[in-house]
């Protein structure tokens, strides 16, 4: 019995640090420009539409590791 509960609980955690390496591996939208600090959820997002740069297709774990945070605009998008 207690061997099937620890299975249960390996597989629990394997789905959710899968599901965790998705969002990781997620595309996200940079603008180079210099005073870019966020990154969007949408190529299509108002923000960019204003980015001095390029805008780049990065994975979302990228991003973070070069310090932007998410764009208040696709912030409030995605919980609707
Ligand atoms: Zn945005």
């Amino acid at each position: 019995m207690k061997n099937i509960l620890t299975l249960i609980a390996a597989m629990a955690l394997l789905c959710s640090s899968a599901s965790a390496q998705i969002k990781k591996n997620a595309r996200v939208y940079i603008c180079t420009g210099k005073a870019a600090k966020s990154y969007h959820l949408s190529q299509k997002c108002d923000a960019l539409k204003s980015c001095k740069g390029e805008v780049k297709q990065i994975s979302m774990a990228e991003a973070i590791k070069k310090g932007r945070h998410l764009c208040k605009y696709c912030k409030g998008n995605a919980k609707k």
